[in-house]
């Protein structure tokens, strides 16, 4: 899906929208590194890589955001994660957090087209396993 976005960078894109956006709170790089439990130059590293490819920005105490275009990939990337975490708990009985391990392993290189098949068989879900609101943005299936 994103041909550009290693597992690591995605999951750092999927947590700054979740912490910014979701749940507005401010996240700096050492909340990062704790988060992904790694040294806060590891974090910043990815950070970097991430700001190069125009996604995030860093500000004024170490605070980080998202540009547009790493907003639009967050908002594809978490659609993704939570339609297939609803699909590995709803339909194959996994547990929460084995759900989540496993979609985090597959969100960014889904294919859009599986996802948004997947999206409609499963209904359009409004909500995750962990309650947070699923946005359909562009998964509406193409006709052929
Ligand atoms: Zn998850
Ligand atoms: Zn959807």
């Amino acid at each position: 899906m994103f041909k550009n976005l290693s597992k690591i960078e995605s999951r750092y894109l999927k947590r700054i929208y979740t912490s910014v956006v979701e749940d507005r709170r401010q996240i700096t790089s050492g909340d990062l590194a704790k988060i992904f439990n790694v040294r806060t130059p590891s974090a910043i590293d990815v950070l970097n890589k991430l700001e190069k490819k125009r996604y995030v920005k860093k500000e004024k105490y170490g605070y980080v955001t998202l540009t547009q275009a790493g907003y639009n990939v967050a908002v594809e990337l978490l659609h993704a994660h939570r339609v297939f975490e609803v699909f590995l708990v709803k339909n194959l009985g996994m547990g929460f957090s084995d759900a989540c391990k496993a979609a985090s392993d597959v969100d960014h290189i889904f294919d859009k087209e599986v996802i948004a098949r997947l999206c409609v068989y499963l209904k359009k879900p409004e909500k995750c396993c962990h309650d947070r609101v699923i946005i359909h943005k562009g998964c509406g299936v193409k006709n052929r």
